[in-house]
C-alpha cells in the first residue's frame, strides 16, 4: 500500500451542534427514535446530511461532529477526535 499526503492545506470546516449551524444539514426525520450507535445520544438531536460517495447518501450527523468541505464542494463528516488529529 502506498501512502499519500493531501495537497490541499485548508478546508472549510464547521463543527455542527444544532440545526442552523450548516445549511446542508436538515432535521432528523426518521421513524427510528432510539439512541445513536456512534455517540449514544438521542437521535432527535441529530441532523441529516447528504454525502457524496458513489451516489448521494443521506447520513445522520452527531452533535459535535465536524463537516469538512472539500475543494470540489463535497462534504465529509469527521468525529471531533479524528478531526483534532488531522486538522489544526
Ligand atoms: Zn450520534
Amino acid at each position: 500500500m502506498t501512502k499519500y499526503q493531501m495537497i490541499q492545506e485548508s478546508h472549510d470546516c464547521i463543527q455542527w451542534f444544532k440545526h442552523g449551524d450548516h445549511p446542508a444539514v436538515t432535521e432528523f426525520n426518521s421513524p427510528f427514535k432510539g439512541k445513536c450507535r456512534a455517540c449514544g445520544e438521542d437521535m432527535t438531536i441529530h441532523g441529516w446530511i447528504k454525502l457524496f460517495s458513489d451516489d448521494f447518501e443521506l447520513t445522520a450527523i452527531c452533535p459535535g461532529n465536524w463537516i469538512v468541505t472539500s475543494i470540489g464542494g463535497c462534504e465529509e463528516i469527521w468525529s471531533d477526535i479524528a478531526f483534532k488529529k488531522v486538522f489544526k
